[in-house]
């Protein structure tokens, strides 16, 4: 595992924190305290009143007044979960499980332990994501992504396992959680017994109301403190940077009182938390102490709980994190916010046919929450890293929600496999655009998911069993039925769904890269995987051979977990897991079977030409081909690293043959929607190209006027 504190070399400054649940308040107070010194324990038995009579009530609420931990615990308190359990849903997987561990901390923290299966984390207090369920026959309350919750109402139309469900931070309009409101408004309308409560950071509620046919918004009242704003007298060139500044700014200047800063990633966020530690040390002693702290999803868990503990007394605290600090989780005692004015977004690129994550610029909306985190215990202050011209003109009100810029195809085999025929049908809250709609129905339908009239094939029904992307589900079950592969796909499967496993540590890239490339083979990155996958398991998947080896051991740990439980989905399907042995081109036909929207063919040195859209790219320097210098006619690949170049990554070699014969209503038939699709992505290029240009006319008529 990559030791964070070693790699930026900031242990010195690292205190060691001791047992403390929280800030200098929680010392002090009881769990009990905490709890009633919350905003919404003022309101407890009028919201409780109202959910009695309601079936669906929206809950407006600063973040921080408690929602996402007592709004559960409540109804249980209320008898909810003597018939049913009580579920809460959340965007963020990061969110999901520390909350559940603060919750269940709640529950217990002030008894002794009677019966440790029940009273720990997964007993009576649970959360499931993605490929981890922490829960047992013991759980009333569930905290899970708004992913596992869709996913359980394949198995369950009508959720009968809940009594009630919270669909937390509504506001983020997450894909899954607007694919949700449809759903669960369905399923109130049979189940009259269910509760259905829907929460919201903001006041933007109407919508969710207006959804559900005017139902009672219900407003906890806010606790909030004045936060003075400053903006930069100019465009900042590099936020890592200026955000440096800014924290050594305050750190040196300003009162005692913890900072926030938002960064949009894993990568800007190490930057930040690497420099300031840097510049602190060069300082030599003199500086007053300093505690940074990360924050993002891929942090392990023990560093991510780090965030919430008190530093000692006389320290400053600073958090470095993504946007899970925006509204997900709250730390008491942040007195200063920096905000770098991005965030990434997850945003369906045309031209390469699939998403893409985009540093973007945030919405005002977004600016306003992340100020507000600095008012909650005290008057604060905000410093946005960008002009208020900037925050007036170039930022947007509100975010585009996320149903209205990603790929659908994962949602709408989902949909298919619930019975929804027609998708314009469907109740959406904000519809997507017509056109993202038929492009997903058209990569299901080369997947051979759907047939020619859009309804699901047994191989579509098959696919939406598993918590996969629809390529990665077609590669299964491809090699279980024309490869005899699957026990080797499934493990190319769940190495793909996991962070890589490669370790690569800063000053010794060379090392770890000679490391890796023993494991190369040499047409496919993989088989790659896979053989990296094989020879741990030789070694009994022993922690110290790996790290030997730079491989990360927890990785392979979780994909051998991920690799479990994809094996009792497919027993679930009787669907027997057989290997091929060592002849591994069946297993690179399966391959091939799954990515035809991948596939490129050579053109010139190391350049290859997307088959459908005609995008150029090339080998990324990872790829054991372009590490071993093999350049076949045809390959398919994993995905596309836009960067300065377009970068296929995961790649593996196929025969020209198996494309014609695997998809052949994608590589032969002349005027097919293929090549309608493809006049399209022409078309859109086009216009982009006509709206740069016409933007840079328009910069061209500005500076002339400036002059
Ligand atoms: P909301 O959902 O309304 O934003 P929360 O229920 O998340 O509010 O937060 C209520 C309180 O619980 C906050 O004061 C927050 O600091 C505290 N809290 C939440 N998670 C943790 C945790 N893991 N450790 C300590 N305190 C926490
Ligand atoms: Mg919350």
């Amino acid at each position: 595992e990559v030791d964070y504190r070693k790699n930026t070399g900031f242990a010195d400054h690292v205190k060691s924190q001791g047992d403390n649940k929280s800030s200098e308040f929680a010392k002090s107070k009881s769990i009990k305290q905490q709890r009633e010194y919350l905003p919404v324990y003022t309101v407890r038995d009028e919201l409780l009143n109202v959910v009695r009579e309601n079936s669906v009530i929206i809950i407006v609420g600063e973040t921080g007044s408690g929602k996402t931990t007592q709004l559960t615990q409540y109804l249980m308190e209320d008898g909810y979960t003597d018939y049913g359990m009580i579920g809460c849903t959340q965007p963020r997987r990061v969110a999901a499980m520390s909350v559940a561990k603060r919750v269940s901390d709640e529950v217990f923290g002030t008894l002794p332990t009677l019966n440790k299966e029940v009273d720990e984390l997964g007993g009576k207090v649970g959360y499931a994501i993605r490929f981890e369920d922490v829960t047992s026959e013991h759980t009333r309350i569930k905290y899970m992504t708004d992913g596992v919750l869709l996913r359980e109402s394949l198995r369950d139309p009508d959720l009968n396992m809940y009594s009630a469900i919270v669909m937390d931070e509504a506001h983020e309009r997450s894909l899954n959680t607007d694919v949700l409101f449809g759903i669960l408004k369905k399923v109130i309308a049979r189940r009259h017994d269910l509760k259905l409560i829907v929460t919201s950071a903001t006041l933007s509620s109407e919508t969710f109301s207006n959804f559900f046919g005017g139902v009672p918004v219900f407003r906890i009242p806010g606790r909030t403190f004045p936060v003075q704003t400053y903006y930069t007298k100019t465009v900042a060139e590099d936020y890592v940077m200026t955000a440096v500044k800014k924290v050594l700014e305050i750190h040196f200047n300003s009162g005692p009182g913890d900072i926030l800063v938002f960064m949009t990633g894993q990568e800007d966020i190490e930057g930040v938390c690497g420099l300031v530690a840097e510049k602190i040390m060069a300082i030599d002693g003199d500086s007053p102490p300093l505690l940074v702290l990360p924050m993002y999803s891929q942090l392990p868990a023990d560093m991510q709980a780090k965030i919430f503990q008190a530093a000692e007394k006389g320290v400053r605290k600073v958090i470095v994190s993504t946007n899970v600090a925006e509204t997900s989780l709250t730390v008491d005692g942040i007195k200063y916010v920096v905000d770098c004015g991005f965030n990434k977004l997850k945003v369906y690129n045309s031209k390469i046919g699939m998403d893409t994550l985009n540093v973007t610029p945030v919405s005002q909306a977004n600016a306003n929450q992340r100020s507000g985190r600095a008012g909650r215990t005290g008057p604060g202050f905000a410093f946005r890293l960008y002009t208020d011209r900037q925050y007036r003109e170039e930022l947007m009100a509100n975010s585009v929600p996320e149903i209205q810029r990603t790929n659908l195809s994962n949602v709408v085999l989902l949909l298919k496999s619930l019975g929804v025929e027609n998708l314009l049908d469907f109740d959406f809250m904000s519809p997507p655009p017509q056109a993202t709609l038929e492009s997903s129905l058209y990569q299901l339908w080369v997947l051979g998911a759907l047939d020619n009239t859009g309804s699901l094939t047994t191989m579509g029904s098959n696919m939406s069993e598993f918590p996969l992307d629809p390529p990665l589900s077609k590669m299964l079950l491809f090699a279980h039925e024309n490869g005899n592969c699957s026990d080797e796909v499934l493990t190319i499967v769940a190495m793909l769904s996991v962070p890589s496993v490669f370790f690569r540590p800063k000053d010794r890239e060379e090392e770890s890269d000679a490391a890796r490339e023993k494991f190369f083979v040499p047409e496919s990155d993989h088989l790659t995987l896979l053989n990296v996958f094989l020879r741990t398991k030789q070694h009994k998947f022993d922690a110290q051979w790996c790290a030997k080896h730079f491989i990360h051991s927890k990785g392979i740990g979780k994909a051998r977990e991920v690799r479990a439980q994809l094996v009792d989905l497919m027993k679930q399907q009787r669907l027997g897991i057989r290997s091929c042995g060592g002849t591994w081109d069946v297993v690179r036909r399966a391959i091939c079977s799954a990515y035809f929207y991948n596939s490129s063919r050579i053109k010139g040195i190391g350049e290859y030409v997307n088959m459908l859209t005609g995008i150029q790219s090339c080998l990324h320097p990872s790829s054991a081909l372009y590490g071993l210098g093999y350049t076949p006619d045809f390959v398919c690949y994993h995905e596309l690293i836009s960067t300065s170049k377009e970068y296929m990554s995961c790649v593996t070699a196929v025969d020209g043959e198996w494309l014609a014969e695997l998809g052949p209503m994608f590589f032969s038939v002349k005027e097919s929607y293929a090549s309608r699709i493809t006049k399209r992505a022409t078309e859109e290029r086009r216009a982009k190209r006509m709206e740069e240009e016409f933007k840079k006319a328009k910069e061209e008529i500005d500076r002339k006027e400036e002059e």
